[in-house]
């Protein structure tokens, strides 16, 4: 699969600002945030959607919420609470081809999460 800007993200080319990091995942703040608390957990192996998780990916797909937990717990949110979320393909709304978990947090999330997206023309 080709590389996206994540791949930048994880190699320093583009700067972010990062919350955590190991030897198989990285979690960054989102540089449009969707609630007061919105960081992303990608792996750094490249995979490009959910549809792409085969199954020797389990225990890293794992991780990223493990990960998500413990900077939740870091951060003194998890006791109140927080969302998680990973788009899929156009109708999910991705729109970078690079797994990620969204963690969302800071204040009570609405449900359920969606809005219908206009057609793009
Ligand atoms: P998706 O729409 O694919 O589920 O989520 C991609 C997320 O990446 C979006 O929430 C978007 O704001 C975030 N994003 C896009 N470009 C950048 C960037 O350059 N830096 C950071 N930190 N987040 C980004």
């Amino acid at each position: 699969m080709a590389e996206t800007l994540f791949d930048k993200i994880i190699n320093r080319e583009i700067q972010a600002d990062i919350v955590y990091e190991d030897d198989q995942c990285l979690a960054f703040k989102d540089i449009n945030p969707q609630a007061p608390v919105h960081f992303l957990v990608i792996p750094k192996k490249r995979i490009a959607t959910i549809n792409d998780i085969e199954p020797e990916d389990r225990e890293l797909v794992g991780h990223l919420f493990l990960v998500a937990a413990k900077v939740a717990q870091e951060m003194g949110f998890s006791e109140k609470g927080y969302r998680t979320v990973m788009n899929c393909n156009d109708d999910g709304g991705q729109s970078v081809y690079h797994i990620h978990l969204h963690v969302l947090a800071g204040k009570p999330l609405g449900w359920p999460p969606y809005t219908d997206r206009p057609k793009q023309v």
